[in-house]
């Protein structure tokens, strides 16, 4: 985990779409559906990262440190950095952040749908 829920720190004004907070909260913290914890609940067979396919597939693995070629280019193009530490991501915007997962395509596979839409009801 990159962070608990009580450090996800969002500001004041800033105003994120449900969709976004979704995004947001997967990436920063471990409630995501992201294969390794997909794997931990049972849910999948698979728990490598789906861009390198050697490493775990978790959040700090795919915000920090894979090395594949499409994550290795968003970073240094959304981030700033090719890897980071567990503190540095810290003090990345959260707007940076959410260009990097929808470039990467990561934003996709933290939209979680769930299986009954209570949206509707
Ligand atoms: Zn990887």
């Amino acid at each position: 985990m990159i962070i608990g829920p009580s450090d996800l720190r969002i500001p004041v004004k800033a105003r994120y779409s449900k969709a976004d907070m979704r995004i947001l909260v997967g990436l920063l913290t471990v409630h995501c559906t992201l294969k390794d914890k997909l794997h931990q609940m049972k849910k999948s067979d698979d728990r490598l990262c789906s861009y390198c396919g050697k490493e775990r597939e978790r959040s700090e693995h795919l915000l920090m440190k894979c090395k594949a070629p499409i994550l290795l280019a968003n970073r240094m193009k959304h981030l700033g950095s090719y890897f980071f530490l567990d503190k540095d991501i810290r003090d990345v915007p959260l707007d940076k952040l959410l260009r990097f997962a929808r470039d990467t395509g990561i934003a996709k596979k933290l939209c979680y749908r769930p299986i009954i839409d209570v949206s509707q009801e």
